[in-house]
């Protein structure tokens, strides 16, 4: 991919204290972009300084959320050197999503990696140094056409930009708490679940609003249909362990196929452990709970990573999970994801890619 050049005269100061980042509010010097067009295909790809769009009020993805994107992070080393997590993967799926939402196809993974990893070096002195920081790398594509009728744009521009952020556990590794979401759903079969587009987040805000105010940091979505099915937790992918067997709903449409949640069955899969993917209801796991075989329960994605969880309430029941502690297993997964990610770890999997 030929990659055009516009770089900043006036580079932006560096955040100083890496402990106070958070998360995407901060964001590098430039940003990637790439047209297309139909006819035409995608072109003019280029690297130019970070700056708002000039989009026409019309501009179809702001009415019918033609949109989609992906999300991961660039990790720093001891050496200094920069490393990737299994981006290729990140491509894949963005073209999963596309398909969906009849975007045309990005280029193949392998050309996005490269011309990723192009913008990264560019970007490279803004990767933090501090251990758990990490750059976060949003890639999307957006529907432009000026045209307020509904069917699939014509043009589109396909965008990276980065952001400096914090460790997700700048407090601690420390459990949360969640409950079983018995009105509202994310996904259904036939929707879109499977990919990550903005308006799957929309149908989820009103479920993680109300989870706040009741003082639980996540709801647990259950199928749309019976509502018996487990599914995700809020925007992570959900693992059980059942009598030392690790559990997972299986990928059916309208669960989001997370790297993590992959990376976590491949890495359990290696260390001898039974993995499945299969159909849970919230009433097994009940089950499962009351005769003392619910050993730990923890999120995946790749803001988190592991996310334990220390409740899990469902209408009047309050499973507490492991004593409210991190399960032994769910600590074990996150030293050794975190530790491949940070290049702390060998790679066995050859999962990283480091930057030249
Ligand atoms: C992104 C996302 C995940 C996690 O995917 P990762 O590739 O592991 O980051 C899980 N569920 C939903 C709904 C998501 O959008």
């Amino acid at each position: 991919m030929d990659i055009r050049l516009q770089l900043t005269n006036t580079p932006k100061q560096k955040p100083v204290d890496e402990t106070k980042l958070g998360f995407g509010h901060i964001f590098t010097d430039h940003m990637f972009l790439m047209n297309y067009k139909t006819g035409k295909g995608w072109h003019d790809a280029r690297i130019v300084p970070h700056q708002n769009l000039n989009l026409a009020p019309s501009a179809m993805c702001l009415h019918y959320a033609q949109e989609i994107f992906e999300g991961l992070k660039a990790y720093r080393r001891d050496d200094g050197e920069i490393q990737l997590f299994r981006p290729e993967e990140n491509f894949k799926r963005m073209n999963v999503s596309a398909k969906r939402l009849v975007i045309p196809q990005l280029p193949h993974e392998e050309e996005m990696v490269e011309a990723l990893m192009k913008y990264i070096d560019i970007e490279r002195d803004w990767v933090p140094r501090t251990k758990g920081a990490s750059l976060y790398i949003r890639p999307f594509v957006i529907a432009v056409d000026p045209y307020l009728g509904v069917k699939p744009a014509d043009e589109y521009l396909f965008i990276i930009i980065a952001s400096p952020s914090g460790a997700y556990y700048s407090d601690g590794f420390n459990p949360v708490d969640i409950y079983v979401e018995k009105h509202y759903v994310r996904a259904v079969k036939g929707g879109m679940g499977f990919t990550k587009t903005g308006g799957n987040y929309a149908a989820s805000l009103a479920a993680q609003d109300e989870a706040h105010q009741q003082n639980y940091s996540q709801v647990l979505w259950l199928d749309g249909i019976e509502n018996k099915y487990i599914e995700e937790v809020g925007s992570m992918n959900i693992f059980f362990i059942i009598n030392g067997e690790i559990v997972t709903p299986e990928l059916q449409g309208s669960v989001l196929p997370g790297i993590t949640r992959k990376s976590v069955l491949e890495l359990c899969k290696s260390w001898g452990y039974k993995v499945s993917e299969s159909r849970i209801s919230i009433d097994e796991i009940s089950d499962y709970y009351d005769k003392g075989q619910l050993d730990e329960v923890f999120g995946t994605g790749t803001a988190a990573v592991i996310s334990p969880v220390g409740h899990l309430k469902w209408g009047d029941k309050v499973m507490l999970i492991n004593e409210g502690k991190i399960g032994e297993v769910s600590r074990k997964i996150y030293d050794t994801l975190t530790g491949i990610q940070y290049g702390d770890l060998p790679d066995e999997f050859g999962w990283t890619r480091k930057l030249s």
